[in-house]
């Protein structure tokens, strides 16, 4: 009725869960979320997925911190912020007078806005001053941006979503398209529908997407490299190349030829279990086609050679002319929703924002005039690093938002007794996670619909949100949090609003240049790079790729072979990844009732014939042992997965169960991004279920 819309508040906001950057519009009463309706947005329009629609309660969770926590011995109490926020202050002013700035460090959430993965990286430089800062896309897809830097120069998607929808071939690799990223698989169903576009998926497991490809091919894990080069050399010698690009917009074909003689195809057949004729058919039609785009998520890089097969995925578009128009290109698609963002925020350790290297003159003189220090050169440390950097008790003290590090890091047994080293660790986040327990102070920041900012999506869009309500009682928004604690560190911070941050970002950042609030007012967006009279860049490299000469790279990428294949001892495969209805580690979608009621806990997939060699039936009770450690599941038996792979998804109700007791230590060798896909196990069936 009338009288009731009067007492309803819609307010646009964009999702807190995945990369896609689904906004809508949030019906509220008080703190009461009545509706989530899409309809205008710029990457989704009407559509949304089961998260985006129904995954909000989370933000009225009975186990919301609602107070600073400052520990005791073995336990922890109440605080006001006062004394919270000056004891943090304190603490790492100590810190870094007793043992340097580089004793100090700094994790961003991708969970946070732009302008407060910013701040983050603000507090790092200038009021610590140290470059050890970065966020969880060294868990995901720093890979991707390396493979991308090398060859084509930006590190983001080459287009739209709208653009991928365009295509002739999309090419899905190590990706589960349909429970990561939602709503960028309801494109490509359309666009196989609709425009008859070949859909080919390149997996270890038969998901959705698998199941719905025109071709559907399983190659050993690992070995993508393999057959992504292979191809390229196949369609080289062929003649199928795309010559008239090569030579106008490439730089280094006979380094490359020279690079890849070795990668026949009937190499690429042995090494991925593929069958040759498969491969050089698909090879043919990858050469044939209009437009091809390829999307690749962890199955990619996750791996020890995640930035070479990204590589690879580049060099094979920029062989057969796939850049630079509507329907082609690279699409690495990003996990959290501004996991994007908190890159080119500058929560790197070696590049500030808009991937301006921290070494370089000019955007060092740009961050001089703006924040009146000199940035320091030289690289910082990554997250990996800093683990090993506290478990060596080099780094003292570590300051932590919104993100359960020691659960979705790899090798959780050893994060947490790295994280008991520190001597002064701060958790920020919304509930008293796992790795708040290791904490020295815990401060209740707030969820996205708390606060005002924006969020970068997988497409390089930047999206306003705003506030739909206030902050939960006693909580703060995660800028208000920072600024407080650099104004009690001497810093001369004065924000009154988010927008005034992103002014200083637009002002520091070439990218970013013509960002600003009012030209991102509602539901409007612009695609990065944006020029200082707005105009935004949703399709890259249509006449330059990002290097000086304006020409991509072929770049001589190296193979390297999984570190860690099943022995006699470890005889099977682990694999991990995502569920459609939870969101990573599970802290948010497991408090919301509806979600965790229908899948309420992990579980691991068994195949057919591996349940029927060890005799475990459907439900039964399993320990998956590694050489890490060792979690109890429930057994779930599958025709998704085959042979000897086992696949357990990574949320997990019981932190002694999670997945990330099992993986090991073994990373990308050019990011450190962990290896979590190569990792091994054995099983134990359990005769207590
Ligand atoms: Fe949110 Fe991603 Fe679902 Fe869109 S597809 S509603 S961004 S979780």
């Amino acid at each position: 009725s009338a009288a009731r819309e009067r007492y309803i508040k819609k307010t646009k906001t964009v999702c807190t869960y995945c990369g896609v950057g689904c906004s809508f519009e949030v019906w509220t009463k008080d703190r009461h979320i009545l509706k989530v309706e899409p309809g205008q947005g710029p990457a989704n329009g009407i559509s949304t997925c089961v998260k985006g629609k129904f995954g909000w309660d989370y933000v009225n969770s009975g186990e919301r911190l609602t107070s600073p926590l400052i520990r005791e011995g073995e336990r922890f109490r109440e605080a006001s912020w006062d004394e919270a926020l000056a004891l943090v202050a304190r603490r790492l002013t100590e810190i870094k007078e007793g043992y340097g700035p580089d004793a100090l460090a700094m994790i961003a959430s991708s969970k946070c806005t732009n302008e407060e993965a910013f701040l983050v990286q603000k507090m790092a430089r200038q009021v610590i001053g140290t470059n050890n800062v970065d966020n969880c896309s060294r868990y995901c897809q720093s890979p991707a941006t390396m493979g991308l830097f090398r060859t084509v120069g930006h590190g983001g998607d080459s287009g739209t979503i709208y653009d991928l929808e365009q295509s002739d071939m999309i090419i899905g690799i190590g990706t589960n398209t349909a429970e990561s990223h939602p709503v960028i698989a309801t494109r490509i169903k359309r666009a196989q529908k609709l425009r008859g576009a070949k859909l080919v998926v390149f997996d270890i497991r038969e998901h959705e997407m698998a199941r719905r490809a025109d071709t559907f091919l399983r190659p050993h894990p690992g070995t993508d490299f393999v057959w992504l080069t292979a191809m390229s050399k196949y369609i080289l010698d062929q003649g199928l190349a795309d010559h008239d690009f090569l030579r106008e917009r490439v730089n280094g074909l006979d380094e490359y030829r020279a690079s890849i003689e070795s990668y026949t195809m009937a190499y690429a057949a042995e090494e991925t279990g593929i069958a040759q004729d498969a491969l050089e058919k698909l090879a043919r039609e990858i050469a044939a086609s209009p437009g091809v785009s390829v999307c690749w998520a962890m199955g990619v890089t996750q791996q020890c050679g995640g930035s070479e097969t990204s590589t690879a995925i580049a060099n094979l578009l920029l062989v057969t002319g796939n850049f630079g128009k509507t329907g082609c290109g690279v699409y690495p698609l990003r996990g959290h929703n501004n996991v994007q963002g908190a890159s080119d925020m500058g929560a790197m350790p070696d590049r500030v924002t808009g991937y301006q290297k921290v070494d370089d003159p000019l955007a060092a003189e740009r961050y001089r005039r703006e924040w009146g220090v000199t940035l320091r050169p030289e690289r910082g440390l990554d997250n990996t690093q800093m683990v090993e950097a506290a478990a060596r008790g080099t780094l003292k003290a570590l300051w932590l938002t919104g993100e359960e590090m020691s659960l979705t890091d790899s090798d959780s047994n050893h994060v947490e007794a790295s994280y008991g080293n520190l001597e002064f660790f701060v958790v920020q986040d919304l509930y008293f996670t796992n790795t708040a327990r290791y904490a020295d102070v815990i401060l209740p920041g707030s969820p996205s619909l708390e606060k005002e900012g924006t969020f970068t999506n997988t497409e390089r869009r930047i999206q306003r949100l705003y506030q739909v309500m206030p902050p939960l009682r006693g909580t703060k928004p995660d800028w208000e949090i920072y600024q407080a604690v650099a104004q009690r560190m001497g810093a001369d911070w004065n924000y009154a609003h988010p927008s005034d941050i992103m002014d200083e970002i637009a002002r520091l950042t070439p990218i970013f240049a013509g960002v600003s609030y009012e030209r991102l007012e509602g539901f409007g967006s612009l695609c990065w790079p944006v020029a200082e009279d707005g105009t935004d860049t949703p399709l890259l490299y249509r006449d330059r790729f990002h290097f000086p000469d304006g020409k991509a790279r072929l770049y001589p990428a190296e193979y390297q072979p999984r570190v860690k294949a099943p022995n006699a001892e470890y005889d099977l495969h682990l694999n991990s990844g995502r569920m459609l209805e939870h969101f990573h580690e599970g802290n948010m979608t497991f408090r919301i009732p509806g979600v965790a009621g229908k899948s309420p806990d992990a579980f691991v997939e068994l195949s057919p014939e591996l349940a029927a060699e060890r005799r475990v039936t459907d439900g039964q009770y399993v320990r998956l042992v590694s050489e890490s450690g060792a979690i109890r599941l429930r057994a779930v038996v599958t025709g998704r997965v085959s042979g000897n792979e086992v696949f357990v998804p990574m949320n997990s109700r019981d932190a002694a169960d999670a997945v990330n007791r099992l993986t090991g230590q073994n990373k990308d060798t050019l990011t450190n991004t962990p290896a979590y896909k190569d990792t091994r196990v054995r099983m134990e069936v359990l005769s207590d279920s």
